[in-house]
């Protein structure tokens, strides 16, 4: 274990990259480079509000007890082997092409080597401007900070691939936020989120170098990233970049299908916001479900096109490969094989669809007359809008043989929202007798059903109503609610946390940050 202070950082990025020397933070252009040096701004007076202790262990990193080593968590301090930098990419924002982005407020301290192959990027959140602030101010205010920390880790303990995040601090500054974007902007409380991953890099920084025709850049990161954070990849250098390609493909269908799993909505898709590692990336106006509903999206942004939705999410995620793909083009003699790869999205994605479907639903394998079930099962779903979480637990110890709609309708009585009409209750009926069939065929037993049904169906989420609360207390200066929100996330599938098992109250339905969320943050 070390201190974060005295760790020997690597800063392979920043070594292998053309990158901007200049230290210079005015907004600008940064053509020919991946990145721009730049180091935090410091804060006024930084206090740490969280440290993950399991993280931290993760990574040899000790809780700092020193005023030096939370400096650092807060840039208001830089150990002294790192090279800090904002990385540059662009990105497609709801569909149309944006140019240049960058990280605007987010500065990589270094990378943290634990092991030979298994390294970490460190990386502060509100840290300051940067070369790719635009308009803005490089800060992060506590509220969108206390959800990134916590949903990222409440992810983790969900086993979605996801970036981590070490720690949180208020800084003691005040930060300047237009939450409604109605004109009535006011001073919120600044914070500073570490987050780490092996690596943030984005289909974004891809789209950047193919958009300038870098293509010597572009050529050099496809083989960096290959070579490190896919070194198991063979062949020759065509061969390669697709079959990375066909992993990222991959990577992303799966992610599609775990978000889909657990009812996680990102709320802004876009292709800046898209990790090449696969992983859940860039927490912002997120949610869970609570009632479950495919054109639920959380960012009151994405009202008008509801791009981003829930039932979305898939075809999204196969656009935005096809941005990188577009990107990936010049580097290949022809596109048949790209494309090809591209499609290959589509197998994969239903693949793991419909496994993680036969897992919720405690199925031993889903045959094709089951794919239809899960159909009539989603479309039932989609009608009724139960919450979603609590409907899959109470599927767990639905009764054998239901006997009528009525004792099928007071089974599920906890997870209603509005009390299903006769029809909604007839059809419900009718599922759960067709569901209550197929179960019986199961080769496995009723217990191992049920283990499986444990396993891929969470009983604690981290839903925006309780985020939204424990954001008020911790306004006021109170964290009871935080630190019991912390624990919760760490055992998502047990009982443990079932002084939260209930439904959406009334009053969070319609309250700004209980259900949407503007981007502002
Ligand atoms: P997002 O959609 O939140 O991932 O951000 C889109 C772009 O806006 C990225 O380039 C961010 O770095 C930038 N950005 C968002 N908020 C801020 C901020 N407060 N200051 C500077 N840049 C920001
Ligand atoms: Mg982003």
């Amino acid at each position: 274990m070390q201190n974060i202070s005295s760790i020997a950082y690597k800063n392979e990025f920043v070594k292998s990259f053309p990158g901007d020397e200049s230290g210079e933070k005015q907004p600008r252009q940064t053509p020919g480079v991946l990145y721009s040096r730049v180091s935090p701004t410091p804060v006024s007076g930084p206090t740490l509000l969280a440290w993950s202790d399991a993280l931290s262990a993760e990574l040899g990193i000790l809780k700092p007890a020193t005023q030096e080593d939370i400096a650092v968590l807060a840039g208001n301090g830089l150990a002294p082997s790192m090279q800090p930098y904002a990385a540059c990419y662009a990105g497609h924002q709801f569909g149309n092409w944006a140019g240049q982005l960058g990280d605007g407020r987010a500065i990589t301290l270094g990378e943290h080597e634990v092991s030979p192959g298994n390294s970490w990027e460190l990386q502060l959140k509100g840290a300051g401007p940067t070369p790719y602030s635009r308009r803005a101010d490089g800060r992060a205010v506590l509220r969108s900070s206390v959800r990134e920390y916590l949903m990222s880790e409440a992810m983790h303990y969900l086993r979605v691939p996801t970036t981590r995040a070490l720690s949180l601090v208020r800084t003691g500054d005040q930060v300047l936020r237009d939450m409604f974007y109605n004109g009535n902007a006011a001073h919120e409380p600044g914070a500073i989120v570490l987050r780490t991953a092996p690596s943030f890099l984005r289909f974004g920084n891809f789209e950047l170098l193919a958009a300038r025709k870098e293509l010597d850049n572009l050529r050099q990161l496809t083989d960096w990233t290959m070579a490190r954070y896919f070194p198991h990849l063979q062949g020759g250098r065509d061969e390669k970049l697709l079959a990375w390609f066909e992993e990222v493909v991959e990577r992303t269908a799966r992610l599609m299908v775990e978000w889909l799993r657990v009812g996680f909505v990102h709320g802004v898709m876009n292709t800046d916001n898209m990790s090449v590692l696969g992983l859940t990336i860039d927490y912002g106006p997120f949610s869970f479900l609570d009632d479950y509903d495919p054109a639920f999206t959380p960012n009151t942004t994405d009202l008008p096109g509801r791009r981003y939705a829930f039932g979305q999410q898939h075809a999204i995620g196969y656009w935005n490969l096809g941005c990188l793909a577009s990107a990936l083009a010049p580097l290949l003699p022809d596109t048949e094989k790209l494309v090809a790869t591209l499609e290959t999205y589509r197998e994969s994605f239903y693949r793991h669809y419909y496994a993680m479907m036969g897992n919720k639903l405690g199925l031993d394998e889903v045959r094709d007359t089951d794919k239809a079930f899960i159909k009539q099962f989603e479309e039932t779903l989609a009608t009724l809008k139960p919450d979603m979480t609590i409907f899959y637990q109470l599927l767990m110890t639905l009764p054998p043989h239901p006997a009528d709609a009525q004792a099928v309708l007071d089974h599920f009585s906890e997870s209603f929202y509005q009390t299903p009409n006769h029809e909604g209750a007839t059809a419900l009926f009718r599922l759960m007798t067709r569901y209550d069939a197929r179960r019986q065929e199961n080769i496995c037993t009723p217990a191992e059903a049920l283990q499986l049904m444990q396993e891929s169906n969470p009983r604690f989420i981290l839903r925006n109503y309780l985020l939204h609360q424990a954001i008020e207390e911790l306004e006021r200066g109170e964290d009871q609610l935080f630190r019991q929100l912390q624990e919760a996330i760490k055992t998502p599938y047990t009982t443990d946390a079932d002084a939260f098992f209930a439904k959406r109250p009334e009053w969070a339905s319609q309250k700004a940050g209980c259900s949407m969320l503007s981007c502002s943050s």
